[in-house]
């Protein structure tokens, strides 16, 4: 019901169709949303919104939908793409200073008072006495600016940012300011997050067809289509992740018509499937019973997703969708070898691992982590690299989500081949007791892997699950064995300097875990025993240009001081020996308690740079670990205490 009620989120005079789309009438929506915390008022608000778009947008010309729905979710292009926002704090003040008139001292005396740069700016500009109106702003424009701004590079780059940043400031009215600067930092900071804009532009599509249709719907068959289309447009989405695609075919075929024109596509990399950590193999018994299963080794190097189109190129694509194809021009080489000619146009899930050419031996992460990440010619590579495909996800045309396991993995081996210390299929083994699956652990442990990883292998619990973490499929790592639990993605928020001998570089760091519901970092832990002196420098040098003064407002600190704060930007792995509750640190407060949970005697384990700040581990996520552990030591809550 709350639904079907539209908000009236339109500005004064509104515009016609045809018409580009005022940036007021989005900022008003904006602010409507951050205004409210509860999820169906969010949801309907920007429904509204969309709704108007698509209302007064012709079914030929997708631009303007397109435009609204990224900068919702505060992007330029699909993420493969790689144009991206976030500019620095310092370049901002600049040109806040300059379009409003303030000094550069002011500027940063109210940053640090209201903790908002956004903020900081709409007030500085709604104070500012002006003559002349400016010409409205209109979404277009603003879009436009914004890909020139986050794609302009080179020496001369900051100043041309500065100049179009202040141009933009120049002619912000209300609160466009303040939606501006926020989408440069690459935050919005609404609790709007990219799931719920995908609902809201599908139910916006749905009320557009039941008005077209003169609202005759009954109550209960308009609640059947909302649902139908969120899911319709999830699932499509989570195949086809690209706006560039699904809008214009939204607009062109309806919501019932999408599923048949947007499908998996070779080149446009899909989100791949996660798993879930488990504990023990009887863990994995008890979830798999009776079902038929398979292991795989859990190769330690970095997720791959391969494309071949049928014009003949290959890419190779990140966990995170980045294009990876200048990072293993070597893959891109070796892997005509790998399929055979039948095979014309594929997707491939797969692992590239760090490989020893002369031992036959696989070697670990680090050893992959010493390759350059951009522009590597083959020749000055040292480190080589095997792949090891796990799973074929399209094939000469065919999408394969919808097969089992077993039929893909059968597809798999038929239409590729072995080529030793260059390609293979992930070894496997489809063992069912406890015993079997305990010596293949061992024996993928002695071969340099990290475990096991469990599947489906039959019925429709096999089908392959874009962007989800699955039960279908299961991690279990020796790491677990030990009793040590599953590791943590992190960002690093803080630092604090070092003493003694390592006064030149930061001696410990904060980290923070991401929240994606409400779009806050919340601090975990302080780490800061476990380096080398090497390995400082290293987090010095990379951390050092991500300092800032004042702590950004999406940064819940709790009782947190380090001397210095960072850019959330920089993703680690780490292991902990336990969780406990703290009156400190802030992640997952309110889940399990009132105070937060923190991690004890946290390890670092790694850099994730296949990882970007907001794939860091969740809130719920740390209160079910710190739940499982409580449950495994038989006595309830932990009680707390911290470092
Ligand atoms: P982590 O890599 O730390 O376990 P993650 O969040 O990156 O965490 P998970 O779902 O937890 O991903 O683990 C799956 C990862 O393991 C995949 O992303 C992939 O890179 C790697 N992997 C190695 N071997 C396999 C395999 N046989 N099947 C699936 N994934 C594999």
């Amino acid at each position: 019901a709350a639904l079907s009620k539209v908000k009236d989120v339109d500005i004064k005079g509104g515009w016609k169709v045809g018409e580009l789309i005022p940036y007021a009438a989005l900022t008003k929506t904006f602010s409507m949303i951050e205004a409210t915390t509860k999820r169906l008022e969010k949801n309907a608000i920007l429904t509204s919104f969309l709704l108007l778009v698509i209302q007064r947008s012709s079914k030929k010309d997708s631009t303007a939908l397109l435009q609204a729905v990224y900068l919702c979710i505060n992007r330029l292009s699909p993420d493969y793409v790689g144009i991206e926002l976030g500019i620095g704090e310092s370049l901002l003040i600049k040109a806040i200073s300059e379009s409003t008139g303030r000094s550069l001292a002011m500027v940063k005396a109210d940053l640090k008072k209201e903790g908002d740069l956004g903020l900081v700016a709409m007030n500085s500009k709604n104070s500012q006495k002006t003559l002349f109106k400016p010409k409205p702003l209109t979404v277009a424009f603003v879009f436009s600016s914004l890909r020139d701004i986050a794609s302009s590079s080179g020496h001369s780059s900051q100043a041309k940012k500065v100049s179009i940043i202040t141009k933009l400031l120049a002619a912000c009215q209300e609160f466009e300011a303040k939606y501006i600067v926020r989408s440069l930092e690459g935050k919005l900071r609404i609790g709007n997050a990219e799931r719920s804009v995908l609902v809201a532009l599908a139910h916006a599509a749905v009320l557009a067809e039941h008005e077209k249709a003169g609202k005759k719907w009954s109550t209960e068959k308009l609640a059947m289509r909302l649902e139908e289309g969120a899911n319709n447009m999830k699932s499509v989405y989570s195949e086809l992740p690209s706006y560039d695609e699904v809008i214009p075919a939204l607009l062109k075929h309806g919501i019932n018509g999408i599923r048949d024109h947007c499908k998996l596509t070779p080149g446009v990399p899909l989100k791949p499937m996660l798993a879930k950590p488990t504990k023990a193999i009887g863990e994995v018994l008890d979830r798999f019973e009776g079902k038929r299963f398979t292991c795989e080794y859990k190769y330690d190097g970095e997720r791959a997703q391969v494309h071949k189109l049928p014009n003949g190129s290959v890419s190779v694509f990140s966990r995170n969708s980045e294009d990876m194809s200048k990072k293993y021009p070597d893959l891109v080489e070796q892997l005509p070898k790998c399929f055979k000619d039948s095979t014309k146009s594929f997707v491939l899930d797969a692992e590239a691992v760090a490989f020893d050419r002369i031992t036959n031996k696989l070697m670990p992460f680090q050893e992959l982590s010493k390759r350059k990440r951009k522009d590597v010619k083959v020749e000055d590579i040292q480190v080589r690299v095997c792949l090891f495909a796990f799973d074929l996800l399209y094939l000469n045309g065919e999408p394969l989500l919808h097969k089992t396991l077993n039929e893909r993995r059968k597809l798999l081996r038929d239409h590729f081949t072995v080529v030793p210390g260059e390609f293979d299929f992930a070894k496997c083994s489809d063992g069912e007791t406890v015993d079997e699956i305990q010596s293949f652990l061992e024996e993928s442990v002695k071969d340099g892997c990290e475990g096991l990883m469990v599947k489906m292998l039959e019925t429709d619990a096999s089908y392959y699950e874009p962007s989800r973490r699955s039960v279908n499929w299961l991690k279990l790592k020796k790491d677990y064995l030990a009793g040590v639990g599953d590791s943590l993605d992190l960002v690093v928020v803080g630092g604090y300097y070092g003493k003694g001998k390592r006064t030149n570089v930061y001696g410990a760091f904060l980290l923070a875990c991401y929240d994606d519901s409400s779009e806050e970092y919340q601090t975990i832990c302080k780490i800061g025993t476990g380096f080398s002196e090497e390995m400082l420098q290293l987090h010095y040098e990379v951390l050092k240009p991500l300092e800032r003064d004042i702590l950004r407002g999406d940064v819940k600190a709790g009782g947190a001081k380090p001397d210095v704060w960072f850019e959330p930007q920089v993703v680690w792995e780490v292991l902990t020996a336990d969780l406990s509750l703290s009156p400190i640190y802030t992640a997952a407060q309110g889940l399990v308690d009132e105070r937060g949970i923190s991690l004890r005697f946290p390890r670092f384990i790694r850099i994730r740079d296949d990882k970007s700040a907001d794939d860091a581990t969740g809130p719920e996520q740390i209160a079910e670990m710190y739940e499982r552990q409580a449950l495994a030591a038989g006595s309830g809550k932990k009680k707390g205490g911290d470092d």
